[in-house]
């Protein structure tokens, strides 16, 4: 190396100044690295200083070689270091400088001489560059065209210039590895919410500004909590970890992969249409075709999924984000282990849902509530023999609100039992103003059955009624016979003992056969309308019919037939045995008042004399 023009020591002094600047403002690696060998060359020349990358394989990555060609430079990009790997990758070996003065001739060059002769390079004196602990994380490197050795001027940049990069580099690895943590999750290796966020948000703006497609699949698994409750949180970090896993080897590069917290993970798809993105969605979910085999437990997952796409359901993240997750609450509701495409009235009824739920937190307060009650008529005899209870919502501004669009909500809530109570107190009030052989029949959510105080508060309020038990009938549905818990069979029981009766309602809509009641203490069985809406028109449904009165009879249950419309529909039941029965025919529900006026004037009922509409109230 030639004497340098001016004195080393102040030059070397700012060029420190100029690249510990440009780490300390944050600028990349590559520029502060670039900008020092560009310095030491016009310090130094007629130098050519290159710095390479090591990583923890050992392997080599050109980090900065502005007078070195594109082509040298990658021939070295992941070569790995060794005892004989020219100057720098057996510096890097060694961890001590290696001085090459002629690569013409050095042996720890004949691997790679072929690369350097042709391009004039004839000399080479490396050094690593280490980190506080001591690892080689780089290597620095002073190249010649003619034979050389290091001389003390150069020992002296070199000292400078892998200290810099020392700083530089480790500062660098400090950043990343902070990103890595801000970025990624812990538990599985994947994207976090925050990064999801970022990289969405970015090939959201790109795919709207090209005019592509891409879709959002926002994934949850169905009963992880059920895994965790059971298993432990362990277990299930791992089994998040191995979902995670499987998603990422099905997905690879095609998709953007993440998981956003708990057990759901977002998928970002770019191009396609609607049937890629189904493909997609399908292939997601076979990844759960297969038990996770978790620390002995086969354990068998199952999700649901949501997708929205751009640009018809959303041009931006939280348009898209928030109808993937109506979708995912959807194919949820539609019984999970499948995934649904957004639709515009999924936010409708969400926001219908909302303001129900809204309201309803309000409702029995306001005393919004009111019960109306539809006549059981016994069928042989036309006289009424009960009244079933019937909940309406006077909604302030939506006025009348039925059952069907509020109960199953209001269970969701955890509202039902205090409606409930407030149904069982008002039916039981009302029936104390019925002539006593009226029997007042409420129906019950399966959930207040699991309410510890529920035997014990339906005996207060018959007492506080004054009203026999044997004047109250409750509703139960096949749910609580399917479900048979202990807990409710023993509230059954209990009930049945102090002379409730119970009726199971429905019946025929679901899976329970009449045997399965045998465990349980029912007095009635219900007959769901769809099969009275059936008699006459199918020979089948009429035996079916015929076949459930008699099996109920042999077991000692009566029978009420639910919806009865038609006076042809009251003679088949009438003919096939059935003991009551209830339905417009006889009477709409009606208010407390106008059916103590229908006992009062004593009406009664035959296949010939039903409902007529001028008698009629709004049910
Ligand atoms: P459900 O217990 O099977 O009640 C019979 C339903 O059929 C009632 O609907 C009644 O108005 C209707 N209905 C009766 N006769 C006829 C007919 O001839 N034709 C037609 N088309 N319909 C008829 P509603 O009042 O809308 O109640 C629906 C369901 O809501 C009830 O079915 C019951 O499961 C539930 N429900 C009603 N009140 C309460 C309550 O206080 N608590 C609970 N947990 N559930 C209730
Ligand atoms: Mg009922
Ligand atoms: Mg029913």
């Amino acid at each position: 190396m030639s004497e340098p023009s001016a004195p080393l020591r102040p030059r070397l002094l700012s060029l420190q100044h100029e690249v510990l600047e440009l780490v300390a403002t944050g600028q990349s690696l590559d520029a502060a690295m670039m900008h020092l060998c560009r310095r030491v060359e016009e310090i130094a020349p007629p130098v050519i200083s290159s710095i390479l990358l090591v990583d923890q394989r050992g392997a080599l990555h050109p980090l900065a070689a502005p007078s070195l060609p594109d082509s040298y430079s990658n021939a070295l990009e992941g070569l790995r270091i060794g005892p004989k790997t020219g100057s720098c990758g057996t510096a890097a070996f060694r961890g001590e400088p290696v001085d090459v003065a002629d690569i013409e001739t050095d042996p720890l060059w004949e691997d790679y001489r072929a690369l350097a002769l042709p391009i004039g390079l004839r000399a080479c004196w490396s050094s690593p560059i280490k980190a506080r602990d001591g690892r080689v994380i780089g290597t620095f490197a002073f190249y010649h065209r003619t034979p050389h050795a290091a001389c003390d001027a150069d020992r002296e940049i070199a000292d400078t210039c892998v200290h810099l990069c020392a700083i530089a580099i480790e500062q660098d690895l400090a950043r990343s590895q902070i990103r890595r943590i801000a970025y990624y999750d812990a538990v599985t290796g994947l994207r976090n919410r925050v990064s999801f966020q970022e990289q969405a948000t970015r090939l959201i703006e790109e795919a709207a500004a090209r005019g592509t497609a891409l879709a959002i699949h926002y994934v949850d698994l169905d009963d992880f909590k059920g895994v965790n409750d059971t298993l432990g949180h362990r277990t299930g970090d791992l089994v998040l970890k191995a979902v995670a896993d499987r998603l990422a080897g099905l997905i690879g590069d095609e998709a953007l992969v993440a998981r956003l917290g708990g057990d759901e993970f977002a998928i970002l798809q770019t191009g396609g249409g609607m049937a890629e993105s189904e493909h997609l969605a399908r292939r997601i979910q076979s990844v759960f075709d297969e038990p996770f085999v978790i620390e002995d437990h086969r354990i068998q997952m199952g999700m649901s999924a949501g997708i929205a796409r751009l640009p018809i359901d959303g041009d931006n993240l939280t348009d898209l984000m928030k109808n993937a997750d109506l979708a995912l609450y959807r194919a949820k509701g539609d019984g999970r282990r499948q995934f649904r495409f957004y639709a515009p009235e999924m936010s409708d009824a969400m926001r219908k849902r909302r303001a129900t739920e809204r309201g309803l937190r309000k409702a029995v307060e306001a005393g919004e509530f009111s019960l109306l009650y539809q006549p059981i008529v016994n069928l042989a005899s036309g006289a009424i023999v009960g009244c079933e209870a019937l909940l309406r919502w006077r909604h302030p501004t939506r006025g009348m609100v039925f059952p069907s669009e509020f109960i199953a909500l209001a269970e969701d809530m955890g509202l039902i039992g205090e409606i409930g109570d407030w149904a069982l107190r008002e039916a039981c009030r009302q029936a104390t103003e019925w002539p006593e052989r009226i029997v007042v029949a409420i129906n019950l959510s399966p959930l207040q059955l699991r309410n510890p105080d529920f035997v014990h508060d339906v005996a207060g309020v018959l007492a506080d009624n004054a009203l026999a038990a044997s004047r109250l009938e409750l509703e139960i549905t096949e749910t609580v016979i399917l479900a048979d818990n202990a807990v409710t069979r023993g509230a059954l029981r209990r009930l049945k003992d102090i002379g409730v009766g119970f009726a199971l309602d429905d019946f025929g809509t679901g899976y329970s056969s009449l045997q399965s009641l045998r465990a349980f203490p029912i007095d009635r069985i219900k007959i769901d309308k769809t099969f009275v809406d059936e008699l006459g028109e199918t020979t089948h449904s009429t035996s079916i019919v015929r076949t459930v009165i008699a099996l109920a009879a042999d077991l000692g249950m009566a029978t009420t037939a639910e919806g009865i419309e038609t006076s042809d529909q009251y003679r088949k039941l009438l003919a096939g045995g059935c003991s009551e029965g209830q339905g417009y025919y006889f009477s709409r529900p009606k208010s407390g008042t106008d059916v103590a006026q229908m006992l009062a004037a004593n009406q009664s009922f035959g296949p010939d004399i039903g409902w007529r509409p001028e008698t009629a109230a709004a049910g």
